[in-house]
């Protein structure tokens, strides 16, 4: 906890800092815990917070006082830079927190994100309506801006938000964000580390998470103490195990801020015990790796496609979405296969079995029939120029036209197709499984194994 300070003097205005007592809005509930951080929890005096906020956010440069990067690129108090609450003289109810107090009227350029997730849609004409905050939560609201994780690519900003119990978040802020940040302190590009970001939201998230994911294997940004610490929370392996959601927002950072998605992603948990699969799965697998956590991190960076000097990473959001979202990330892969022309990373059919595994409920069988045939056929396909056959596999858009092609490949590669793969059932379902996602799995172990065949026969002949 940060260091006690001394109420100054009686009369002043004063809040309440409680780690008890959260608001009940993200962005208010982490400016909450920097605040604690700073002063502990106790009763201060409103303008003390206020100088010192400002302290934290004005800086001095060219152009005199201007509010540090990137946190002007909401606030847009200009000329003399002060905050000044104007409290109401007569109490009222806190439209966040709910405590009668006396009030300031909430303007959207300062405090971002007052409303309730739920109501994004609302949220300007919430704002236009106008809302109002005790003092405890306008304060906490212009102190989110120190808590926030944010990452600047070209002129895409994303920033992120945890939450979770409090004393849990102010752990997680003390121990883990806090550091990190300070550590990077000078960068104009970002306060934290990222696997991998782009231009959209689920990647840079994934790759925020990759990031903190490795930290408990291996810390190396945070302390051993912190790293135990995010695996209990991560991993809910602590006594009373806490929820904890991710809120992430991107948009476009010009003069203003325009926000163009805001996320909320509640399954970190069950996020971080697939994670261990795959760390578990690449550690067992490739004997000689010592850092799982890079394979892993490669294996989601590659799906960027090159179009003349720039880099489309669309694929990878739709993979990181699927992913984030425990939904279906193969027919991307499938479609990134066949528009980068190369084969998959080491590691990646891996870090996929474990997840149709553990996520689609694959069973065993099924998936070892797929990656058998598919990889037989991906050869016979490059050896007897039949690239067609896997074009037809990809484009099948329902059982018949997949079976066709099934018949096709028997034929013209005198291939015999496993039985599991004959299994149709009620409702274009092929041995317990919807058929395309069999379609895709096999058509991403043909495709990649064409494209390894292929690499190699240019190798020699070169
Ligand atoms: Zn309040």
């Amino acid at each position: 906890m940060g260091k006690a300070r001394e109420t100054r003097s009686r009369g002043e205005i004063t809040v309440n800092l409680s780690l008890e007592r959260p608001t009940g809005n993200f962005w208010m509930d982490m400016g909450l815990v920097v605040l604690i951080n700073e002063f502990g929890q106790g009763e201060y005096p409103v303008d003390e917070i206020l100088d010192w906020l400002l302290e934290k956010l004005v800086q001095e440069s060219e152009q005199g006082k201007t509010w540090i990067y990137p946190a002007n690129l909401f606030i847009k108090v200009t000329g003399n830079l002060k905050l000044n609450l104007k409290l109401s003289k007569k109490p009222g109810i806190c439209d966040i927190c709910g405590d009668i107090s006396l009030l300031t009227g909430a303007k959207m350029w300062m405090f971002p994100f007052v409303v309730d997730p739920d109501k994004f849609a609302n949220f300007y004409s919430g704002m236009r309506r106008g809302l109002r905050l005790c003092a405890r939560c306008a304060l906490a609201g212009v102190a989110g801006y120190l808590g926030w994780i944010w990452k600047r690519h070209g002129d895409v900003f994303h920033f992120f938000v945890f939450n979770t119990e409090l004393r849990e978040l102010n752990r997680l802020y003390r121990e883990v964000i806090k550091p990190v940040q300070e550590a990077r302190r000078n960068d104009r590009g970002s306060n934290f580390n990222f696997a991998f970001f782009g231009n959209y939201i689920h990647e840079t998230t994934l790759g925020l998470l990759l990031e903190l994911f490795k930290e408990i294997k291996k810390p190396d940004k945070i302390s051993q103490e912190a790293s135990r610490f995010l695996e209990e929370l991560l991993g809910a392996k602590g006594a009373k195990p806490q929820h904890i959601i991710l809120y992430s927002i991107t948009g476009e950072s010009g003069r203003a801020f325009k926000m163009h998605a805001l996320q909320e992603f509640s399954e970190l948990q069950s996020l971080y015990r697939l994670y261990e699969t795959w760390y578990n799965t690449i550690k067992n697998k490739f004997e000689n790796e010592t850092r799982p956590f890079e394979r892993i991190k490669q294996v989601f960076e590659q799906f960027v496609i090159r179009r003349n000097n720039d880099y489309d990473t669309l694929y990878r959001d739709k993979i990181a979405k699927a992913i984030l979202e425990f939904g279906n990330p193969l027919p991307f892969i499938e479609q990134f296969l066949f528009e980068s022309d190369q084969p998959l990373l080491k590691g990646t059919l891996e870090i996929l079995e474990k997840y149709i595994e553990e996520v689609l409920n694959m069973n065993e069988r099924i998936r070892e029939d797929l990656a058998r045939f598919g990889k037989i056929l991906g050869i016979k396909s490059a050896e007897k120029n039949e690239m067609g056959l896997l074009y037809s596999l990809r484009n099948a858009r329902n059982t018949t036209d997949f079976y066709r092609v099934l018949n096709d490949v028997q034929f013209r590669l005198q291939l015999t197709v496993p039985e599991s793969l004959l299994a149709i059932e009620e409702g274009e379902n092929i041995s317990g499984m919807k058929w395309n996602l069999l379609k895709s799995l096999l058509c991403i172990h043909a495709m990649n194994s064409f494209l390894i065949r292929n690499k190699v026969d240019e190798k020699s002949e070169s």
